[in-house]
């Protein structure tokens, strides 16, 4: 079995009760077998847990049951560490499984997390480590993944060419996948080989930088935040405000917005372009891949760029509202908080993929 991991991993330590959120709010947490049927037999009268649904109850403002008032979790204090289901003991790391394949990552939804990403400036690589655990999956389609691997490497290298703005870079990734699409959906596959090598060779070209008309291009991105359904009040809230400071004056303020918001960034916080290929990279590196299993590579793709535009005019809204400011905290609270809408729902996921 190969193990991969991002070269960030391992600088992740949790704050736990000094953490200005909790991983425990906002979402239903779905429990694995396992621990249901340990559930089952040592606390059976439990009332936290909801046993017909198989989730964790919710007390007020979403709050898992076992969740206390200095955030920490009861369960874990009470009944022991080996007692957290696969995912409270797994959070934030989650895993994306393949045959003989486990890509760990970090989730964005824990602030850390989000810090720890939207900090580091190297480029990411991932480190390998391998085991003799084996495993078959006959219905697994090794030659289509290994395809999506090498378009990944591919996206990699568009995404952290420094060379180049951002909006060339989401561009470029957005043609690629297209053609990857395409080939698969004529039943070509190979074809995939073929517009890799295209673009391998694009990665040596100049662009010349892209018009600035933010509106048409960001509007229907933005839009796409309402076709998911809400985990969070304040993030719904959030959202129409935005909507309110930058798209309701029309086309002409709203260009006007993203231009003066550009030039701050640029003023301000120089490494901003080196955050959007953070979570571009995230967003690939997290779930291309997947496209094994449903062919949806466009779909990946885009979810990645929706993703880096939705956070981008959360900023600007709340940079306008901050009266033409912004700090390293606000980042990081917008990426955290649009990770966990999009990340901690299933329909949300599929739905922004669905493209
Ligand atoms: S959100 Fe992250 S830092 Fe906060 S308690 Fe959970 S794992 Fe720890």
């Amino acid at each position: 079995m190969l193990y991969t991991y991002p070269n960030y991993y391992n600088k992740f330590s949790c704050v736990a009760d000094k953490c200005e959120d909790t991983c425990c709010a906002g979402w239903q947490i779905l429990i694995d077998d396992e621990s249901m049927k340990k559930y089952k037999k040592e606390h059976k009268n439990d009332r936290r847990i909801d046993w017909e649904n198989e989730v964790f109850c919710h007390q007020a403002g979403k709050r898992c049951a076992f969740l206390n008032d200095k955030n920490l979790c009861d369960m874990y204090t009470q009944w022991g560490k080996e007692s957290l289901c696969v995912t409270c003991d797994r959070y934030p790391r989650h895993i994306e499984e393949f045959e003989n394949i486990r890509e760990y990552t970090l989730s964005l939804s824990c602030p850390e997390v989000a810090r720890l990403v939207l900090n580091f400036k190297d480029k990411v690589t991932f480190i390998e480590k391998e085991d003799d655990e084996e495993e078959v999956d006959e219905y697994f389609d090794e030659m289509m993944f290994s395809l999506l691997e090498n378009a990944r490497v591919i996206l990699y290298s568009i995404l952290q060419n420094r060379e180049w703005s951002i909006q060339n870079r989401t561009k470029l990734i957005l043609s690629f996948a297209k053609e990857c699409q395409k080939c698969i959906e004529e039943f070509n596959v190979f074809g995939i080989n073929d517009a890799i090598i295209k673009y391998e060779s694009k990665l040596k070209i100049n662009f010349s930088e892209t018009n600035n008309n933010y509106y048409k291009k960001t509007l229907s991105k933005f839009k796409r935040l309402y076709e998911l359904e809400v985990l969070n009040d304040l993030w719904a809230e959030m959202t129409d405000e935005a909507a309110e400071l930058i798209y309701a004056k029309g086309e002409e303020k709203c260009n006007e917005l993203h231009s003066k918001f550009k030039h701050w960034l640029d003023e301000n916080v120089p490494d901003h372009n080196i955050m959007w290929e953070q979570i571009l990279l995230y967003f690939i590196s997290t779930y291309f891949c997947g496209a094994v299993y449903d062919g949806n590579v466009i779909g990946k793709v885009e979810t990645a760029v929706t993703s880096l535009v939705c956070i981008y005019e959360m900023l600007l809204s709340r940079w306008i509202k901050n009266d033409c400011s912004l700090t390293f905290d606000d980042i990081v609270f917008v990426t955290y908080m649009y990770s966990r809408e999009l990340e901690h729902s299933d329909i949300n996921l599929d739905t922004m993929e669905d493209v």
